[in-house]
């Protein structure tokens, strides 16, 4: 490969995995930051000319890994006809396309403006996918131009099926040698009895420190009361008189339910209490109506048979998904889920056993810079083979790890004051470049407000911009910081001295009240804290602290302002699994580090 650099650990890496698909067993390898695993498992999986299936966490990384990596194969003369696929959703709609040429305006003039641009699009685009529009369209104009699986009446039957792009990702990955999606879609696989995906006889999974939760939550349902009312908007334009009072009894249903979820916000409980079962069943007896009244109707003329199926189509989903309510299996949790918008919720709380076919049909190689020590028995692949190969960077030299135990208590009521003007400090030591990441929103205006007030250098607020926007003026703008959430733990990618400085508010812990944490928790017992709080806080750990050192010239700061890092009986169990940093407890000593990475630089 042209500019290649000789790395071992990749080797290392590439050569288990070929052994893991010549003589197949599961192989699952932790790879530190900069050993290339993308390409150590890309590489094997062309040799191996075996169909295979690689499952990543994002859709953006599918693109990536189909834009960068997949063309460095290529480069090395190795032939590997790789595709991306997404879920329905994700491609233009041809059939509401043409709906909506025949509908009248929609009478907003922001969203009638994005219908012009992506009827003007439609023209040209191959792949018709949501990810190339130039803006970003509003959920009610792409939910008016896309299809999901369960409303799509099928390709056979739909006149624009030979045209349909969704249709068309589909024929290309059945061509290619390897297929990219991303794990919603794999999860959406496994759950309709493995219809979506071409055959495959391997699959990596990358980043695969989350699999367990992403798989329970694709392996599960949701119902919210938007979804009732939009299968009622779908099926009236049908006019079907004698499906009018199923209708009403539909709304009622919607109704009802979003009263009782409403109720449980906050109130931690889980399964199905007597109102929203109340509220269940009476969603079930309109659904049983509608269905027969659309079943038994005599064919409708032109278009609206197709709207028939469609909306027959998503009759029987939501019915599918609400038999899981009605009649929850042995280790399914259903619980209420969000505060604006609440999601009843029905999820295996362990995923390894609804695993055990998929791993007996297909060899899994997993991989990720943090492998949770659990992550093996969560899935249950008790004998797979298990890989550790560090970093090749010089974390020692090039970083240092600072828990300032000068600081309270992070649990006391003084914290924040005290963490804001530590913080401040250090961002004008390391002249801005600074993301610095919160574990609660209220902790993240509560210390961002008192820091802004102080620093002379910007401060970006989540929030304030979109996530593409923050991340883009952080990295644009050397003295910049970015104060964020959760959501920047993981996935942020940014070299060079840009971030010089990434601190951390409070150890991750899970939320005493979180239902699914919780129902872990009462499985392991006593326990609990060592095999399900302390793996997952790890994890979450390290991949922000991984946020810092992204190539071998990065140098920079990780400060975690919660003093159990240095303090706590269980410290080493979280401080082995960050990356080897020397450390330190001195603010003097930072300083100093910070205002000489910033000056070299
Ligand atoms: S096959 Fe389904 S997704 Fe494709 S154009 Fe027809 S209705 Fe739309």
């Amino acid at each position: 490969m042209p500019n290649a650099e000789l790395r071992e650990s990749q080797i290392e890496m590439a050569l288990a995995v070929a052994d893991a698909l010549a003589e197949p067993h599961p192989l699952v390898v932790e790879a530190g930051t900069g050993v290339g695993k993308s390409l150590a498992y890309l590489v094997p999986l062309a040799l191996s000319k075996k169909p295979s299936v690689i499952v990543t966490a994002t859709k953006a990384l599918q693109d990536q890994l189909l834009n960068k990596e997949v063309p460095q194969v290529y480069a090395a003369g190795i032939p590997l006809r790789a595709a991306v696929l997404k879920g329905r959703l994700n491609y233009l709609c041809k059939k509401k396309l043409n709906d909506q040429a025949s509908h009248p305006p929609l009478g907003i003039t922001g969203d009638e403006v994005q219908l012009r641009k992506i009827a003007s699009w439609a023209e040209t685009t191959v792949a018709g996918e949501r990810d190339e529009l130039q803006f970003d369209p509003s959920p009610q104009v792409w939910s008016s131009l896309s299809m999901s699986a369960d409303e799509c009446p099928g390709a056979d039957k739909c006149p624009f099926g030979d045209i349909c792009f969704a249709e068309r990702a589909k024929r290309e990955a059945t061509k290619a040698d390897v297929v990219i999606v991303n794990a919603a879609l794999y999860g959406a696989h496994l759950s309709t009895g493995r219809t979506l995906l071409p055959p495959h006889d391997q699959v990596v999974f990358d980043e695969a420190h989350e699999l367990p939760d992403i798989m329970s939550r694709a392996l599960g349902v949701e119902i919210t009361v938007p979804r009732i009312r939009a299968l009622a908007g779908l099926a009236r334009p049908l006019s079907l008189p004698p499906s009018v009072p199923f209708l009403e009894a539909l709304h009622r249903a919607g109704d009802d339910l979003e009263a009782a979820l409403f109720a449980r916000i906050g109130s931690g409980d889980v399964g199905v209490d007597p109102v929203t079962n109340e509220a269940l069943v009476s969603l079930e007896e309109a659904l049983v109506g509608l269905q027969r009244v659309l079943e038994d109707c005599a064919p409708l003329p032109g278009p609206l048979e197709l709207d028939r199926l469609s909306v027959r189509g998503v009759v029987v989903h939501l019915r599918s998904d609400l038999s899981r309510f009605l009649a929850p299996t042995r280790g399914d949790l259903i619980f209420v889920e969000g505060q604006v918008r609440p999601a009843l919720v029905c999820a295996p709380v362990e995923v390894g056993g609804l695993l055990q076919s998929l791993w007996s049909e297909v060899t899994p190689v997993l991989t990720s810079a943090t492998i949770p020590d659990d992550l093996t028995y969560r899935l249950g692949l008790v004998d797979a083979v298990v890989l550790e190969l560090p970093s090749p960077f010089d974390y020692a030299s090039n970083s240092l790890l600072y828990v300032p135990t000068h600081l309270d208590d992070r649990r006391s009521s003084t914290s924040e004051e005290q963490i804001a003007h530590e913080l401040a400090t250090l961002i004008n030591a390391a002249h801005g470049r600074t993301l610095a990441l919160f574990t609660s929103r209220r902790a993240l205006e509560e210390v961002g407000a008192r820091v802004r007030k102080v620093v002379a250098t910007p401060v970006l607020i989540q929030g304030e911009h979109s996530r593409a926007v923050l991340l883009d003026e952080f990295a644009s703008n050397e003295q910049t910081s970015l104060f964020a959430t959760m959501g920047f733990w993981q996935g942020v990618d940014i070299p060079g001295r840009t971030l010089s400085l990434l601190t951390i508010d409070r150890l991750p812990f899970g939320r005493p009240d979180d239902p699914m944490l919780q129902a872990r928790r009462e499985l392991a017992g006593s326990s609990a804290f060592a095999t399900v709080d302390l793996p997952r806080t790890s994890m979450l750990l390290a991949q922000g602290v991984g946020r810092l050192i992204r190539n071998a010239q990065d140098r920079g700061v990780v400060c975690v302002f919660d003093t159990r890092l240095a303090t706590a009986g269980y410290r080493k169990t979280l401080l082995k699994r960050l990356p080897p940093m020397s450390r330190s407890t001195s603010h003097d000593e930072v300083v100093k580090f910070l205002k000489k990475i910033t000056s070299d630089s």
